[in-house]
């Protein structure tokens, strides 16, 4: 039975009360389907876990969070009761919280940095993110306030948080907006990416609805380059934001890459997720097979997940460094554990080997060990000498990330400025080296994460909204 809480030890409720996460499906179960694995606590337990905040006076969880949540504030409000009032607050500062909330890797940014941790247990942030701006769906009190239209209009190419985020906050401020989207459903790697069981599809076609209802213009199935050329938005609108991402698979790069069973590991999620295959692209069975996922980060993770919920006898990753130094998000890594998915770390892919017909028989790995850190403080991986090992494999998904597109040459999106591995360069402004042509996301930054992604546009339309404000006095 929990303490009570009364003014007198309500600043120690963190130590009365121990952090809980919200209750899980059980991994047998949830493997069977591709509903969301976590469940939402119920008001009694959110409000509990709201009041385990200490309202730090500099609150070092907001510091943590790439937007610089209000946190303590909207927990306050939370353990008040007052859900309503705590999701507007949190919607001050995200244009999409209740989809930070389930896909943040806390335990890397807002929570990690939780004052609670050094005692014992952070706070639950993102559960209570969650819940609140849930509640506030349900309750259809999400109120959507628009300054008048200054007759302005922006065109926005993607449909991913960036794009969403970019759209939000100009229409927000009067803009009319118009996304581009090359796909025909919007939302990005958030719908086309990211499995159901961590993201349902619901929560951004509910966030897309709302945008398109408050003036929003989707043009879907439209490819900015190919249908329609960068120079016509530049003279059609007063600025450009680009959010189209970084979504070129980076190869293997190892001898047996060509053989059959040898797939991308997007194309694999986006037709396991979304159940129809691209179309050029068939459908993988996956159905009695042992399946080597290689690479480490969220999308490794992901496949390894939705292999298992397609059929695979198993799953195992191959990642060439150790568990500490793995991309991907601890929670999500112990939901794949728990699921049957099986971890080879230290453990280098160097070929893929024939099964005699053409497809996978194997993949050949040597071990690896961890050397000195390098000058960003990351222990590099050196292969041990003679420790060739082979691990037997029917299908092989290639999970070594992404590269942001190169633009078509003769287009004018050649003309902004990328980097030496094709991010776009970008000012404090976020606007490129093309005047009033803005970019954010993963075609800045290469793959990162949702929350960046918003950040970056929620600047890019503060940085528009400057600069079409100064041509406007000048
Ligand atoms: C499998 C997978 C799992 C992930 N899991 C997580 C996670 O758990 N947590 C997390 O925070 N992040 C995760 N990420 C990363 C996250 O999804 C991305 O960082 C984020 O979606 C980037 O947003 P974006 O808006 O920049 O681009 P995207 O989401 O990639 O959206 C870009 C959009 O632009 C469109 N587009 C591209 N070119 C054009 C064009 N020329 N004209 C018109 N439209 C165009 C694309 O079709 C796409 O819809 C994951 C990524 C993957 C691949
Ligand atoms: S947006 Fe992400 S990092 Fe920020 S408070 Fe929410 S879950 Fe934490």
């Amino acid at each position: 039975m929990l303490p009570e809480l009364s003014p007198a030890n309500a600043k120690y409720a963190w130590a009365l009360r121990g952090r809980e996460a919200p209750p899980k499906r059980p991994a047998g179960e949830r493997v069977h389907d591709f509903c969301e694995v976590f469940d939402v606590f119920d008001e009694a337990t959110v409000r509990a876990q709201a009041a385990r905040c200490i309202q730090c006076p500099e609150p070092l969880c907001a510091r943590g969070c790439p937007l610089s949540n209000r946190i303590p504030e909207w927990l306050a409000l939370a353990a008040a009761g007052n859900f309503i009032e705590a999701s507007a607050v949190s919607r001050s500062t995200s244009n999409l919280p209740e989809v930070c909330s389930r896909v943040c890797p806390q335990e890397k940014l807002c929570e990690t940095a939780c004052i609670l941790g050094a005692r014992g247990a952070p706070v639950s942030i993102g559960a209570v993110e969650r819940f609140i701006n849930d509640y506030a769906f349900r309750h259809h009190a999400v109120e959507y306030v628009t300054a008048p239209p200054n007759g302005r209009r922006v065109a926005v190419i993607g449909s991913g948080p960036g794009g969403l985020a970019c759209a939000d906050e100009l229409a927000k401020l009067g803009y009319r907006v118009t996304i581009f989207e090359a796909q025909p459903v919007p939302g990005g790697l958030l719908v086309n990416g990211i499995p159901a069981f961590k993201l349902e599809k619901s929560i951004v076609e509910r966030r897309i609805d709302l945008l398109a209802k408050n003036g929003v213009e989707f043009r879907l199935g439209v490819q900015v380059g190919r249908d329609v050329p960068l120079a016509d938005l530049r003279r059609d609108y007063d600025a450009v934001f680009l959010g189209h991402g970084a979504q070129k698979a980076k190869p293997a790069g190892i001898p047996g890459e060509h053989l059959a069973g040898v797939i991308a590991a997007l194309p694999f999620l986006i037709e396991k997720n979304t159940g129809s295959p691209l179309f050029d692209f068939p459908p993988v069975d996956v159905v009695g097979k042992r399946v080597a996922v290689l690479g480490g980060g969220d999308t490794a993770m992901d496949c390894l997940r939705t292999a298992l919920r397609a059929g695979a006898a198993a799953s195992v990753c191959l990642y060439r460094r150790d568990f500490a130094n793995m991309p991907g998000s601890r929670k999500e890594y112990e939901n794949a554990v728990e699921e049957g998915a099986e971890f080879r770390f230290l453990t280098n892919p160097v070929a893929i080997l024939d099964n005699g017909q053409g497809g996978v028989g194997a993949v050949r790995c040597v071990r690896m060990e961890l050397g000195p850190a390098d000058a960003s403080g990351r222990r590099s991986p050196r292969a041990v000498p003679g420790s060739e090992f082979d691990v037997p494999a029917d299908l092989v998904l290639v999970a070594y990330g992404f590269d942001p597109v190169s633009f078509p040459e003769d287009s004018e999106f050649a003309q902004i400025k990328v980097n030496e591995w094709g991010g776009i360069v970008v000012d404090a402004n976020q606007m490129t080296t093309l005047p009033g042509v803005f970019a954010g996301g993963d075609s800045v930054r290469g793959p990162s994460l949702v929350v960046h992604a918003v950040r970056d546009a929620r600047r890019a339309a503060q940085g528009i909204h400057r600069h079409l404000s100064a041509l406007a006095r000048a």
